[in-house]
């Protein structure tokens, strides 16, 4: 049978010697006719008695009383503590949430005790496979649980980077196992660095781009000193024909060394516009006028097409120009002799679109998307001459004035670029 809850039966027992030992003495008091019985004594004996009883009974509840408020004010500090609790958890969670790394907890067994919506975007997980409980089924990447498994194995921080097939994101993953008291937990952080990398895949290309581009000249201009050193000099003809090469070859390099140098002023920057509004037509003329002679040498027709009254353009006229002058100079060397080069600007909603049009040999679609990558040639067999910059520079001056630049062209049939530039309010 249980116990009353709540009672103390020892206190109840002390009590109760208390009271049988209080009575004990009254049958004293009265049996030696110390006192005498009449009905008042026995009814305050009764009252007594009544009084004692409840004491004890209150007596032996007492510490359960007592223990029922500090179980009552334990559980609103319990109900306190819970609600702390999970308002940091919210907080954490919201904290997680705005984090671009990923962060996965991961314990001994290799199940998931927490991740944030970051990890969803950074391995193109589904709501479905986000909800995976191992490590291996929720990134489903051999090399980042083999790294996990070791930094749990050698109890120190490990490190690597890899690509994600299934978001084609190249990821950098840090896996901490954690210490005491949370040990045979892992923290693994993952960080998307595809744009550093990428950043670092064009600087190495720029490197050997430069390199190659300046070898070629240098080593045209080294064959030729020495074919004049060893006798062609002696040959008037040759020589001055030698000397021609040389001439085009340092051409070539100075070609090189500038648009180097503008492009590198372009990108840190340090390029600030001189925005006015200018005449479309106008700039137009003067870019074509620039190359009419090269024109005639090459036997192709340039013509303008050019409404007068166009509305005006915020642009740094020079700087426009310099964008025309590259596209009109590649139409030149593209198109063969009896071609026809337009050059035009028309009005669109809110911008002038500037293009120059060309009946030459065309680009296939592969190229069209990669011809104004810095030293992209479509061809760099056939096309000797040129840098493969002056697209790359095109394209950043366009953008600067926040316009855009683009290509429609058909192999064998002739190319049209075009560009806008916003309208002067
Ligand atoms: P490049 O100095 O080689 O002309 P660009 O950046 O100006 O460098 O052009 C990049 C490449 O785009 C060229 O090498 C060429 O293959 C292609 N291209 C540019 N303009 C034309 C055009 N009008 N017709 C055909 N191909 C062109």
């Amino acid at each position: 049978m249980g116990a009353l809850p709540g009672f103390n039966p020892r206190r109840f027992f002390i009590a109760f010697i208390f009271q049988a030992v209080m009575l004990a003495a009254a049958y004293s008091l009265i049996r030696h006719n110390i006192i005498r019985i009449d009905v008042t004594l026995i009814l305050a004996l009764f009252i007594l008695l009544v009084a004692i009883l409840t004491v004890s009974v209150a007596f032996a509840l007492k510490p359960a009383a007592e223990r029922m408020r500090k179980i009552e004010s334990l559980e609103t500090k319990l109900g306190e503590d819970r609600e702390i609790l999970a308002r940091q958890e919210s907080q954490w969670q919201k904290l997680l949430s705005y984090l671009r790394l990923g962060v996965v907890l991961v314990d001994g067994n290799g199940n998931v005790l927490l991740s944030n919506p970051a990890m969803q975007r950074l391995f193109a997980l589904s709501p479905e496979e986000a909800k995976a409980s191992s490590l291996a089924h929720f990134i489903r990447h051999y090399q980042f649980v083999e790294l996990w498994r070791t930094a749990r194995r050698e109890k120190i921080t490990q490190t690597l980077s890899a690509e994600v097939p299934q978001s084609k994101r190249f990821l950098r993953a840090e896996a901490y196992p954690l210490r005491e008291p949370l040990q045979d937990l892992t923290l693994l952080v993952f960080e998307d660095v595809t744009e550093l990398r990428h950043l670092e895949t064009i600087r190495r290309d720029f490197v050997s781009n430069v390199s190659h581009e300046l070898r070629t000249p240098l080593t045209s201009l080294k064959v030729l000193i020495e074919s004049l050193r060893s006798g062609a000099l002696e040959e008037p003809a040759t020589a001055s024909r030698f000397l021609g090469h040389i001439e085009t070859e340092v051409d070539a390099l100075t070609e090189l060394v500038s648009e180097l140098l503008e492009l590198a002023r372009i990108e840190s920057q340090q390029f600030p516009l001189q925005r006015s509004p200018s005449d479309p037509c106008a700039v137009l003329k003067q870019g074509v006028e620039r190359l009419h002679l090269q024109a005639e040498r090459a036997g192709v027709t340039l013509t303008i097409e050019c409404e007068e009254g166009l509305a005006h353009v915020l642009a740094d006229a020079p700087r426009l120009e310099q964008v025309l002058v590259n596209l009109i100079h590649n139409a030149i060397k593209f198109t063969p002799s009896g071609g026809v080069i337009t050059v035009a600007a028309k009005q669109g909603p809110g911008v002038i679109e500037f293009s120059v049009a060309d009946t030459g040999a065309g680009i296939s679609p592969d190229n069209q998307q990669r011809i104004f990558e810095r030293f992209y040639k479509a061809n760099p067999a056939r096309n000797r001459v040129g840098t493969g910059l002056g697209l790359a520079i095109a394209k950043h001056i366009v953008e600067a004035h926040e316009g855009n630049i683009g290509v429609e062209s058909k192999e064998g049939v002739g190319s049209r670029f075009f560009f806008t530039i916003p309208i002067a309010r």
